[in-house]
């Protein structure tokens, strides 16, 4: 059967069923080899104010979140982007269902 993915859309290989996650941004349920995963640092106060502050020498706390997405919502926020047909077929180290 032709495939139109080489990993057919997933990073699980031959392990079977695996936990489910749910997306932060529309809450769909889906695999976690297939969800796109976001980690990144946040801080509490306003970036505007921040800026000032650091200017000034003062250290703002950070925190980071980490944010499952589904490949919809990745799509539309720009996380990812469709590839063309003959680069589907390329593992990519990163998001390797694409
Ligand atoms: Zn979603």
């Amino acid at each position: 059967m032709p495939k139109k993915r080489k990993s057919r859309g997933r990073h699980k290989g031959g392990k079977g069923k695996e936990d489910i996650v749910q997306c932060d941004e529309c809450g769909a349920l889906l695999p976690r080899s297939k969800a796109v995963k976001i980690t990144k640092p946040v801080t509490p106060v306003d970036p505007q104010l921040a800026k000032e502050l650091r200017d000034k020498g003062a250290i703002l706390p950070q925190y980071t979140v980490t944010k499952y997405l589904c490949l919809r919502c990745a799509i539309h926020r720009g996380i990812i982007k469709i590839r063309p047909e003959e680069e589907r077929k390329k593992v990519k180290m990163r998001f390797e269902f694409f």
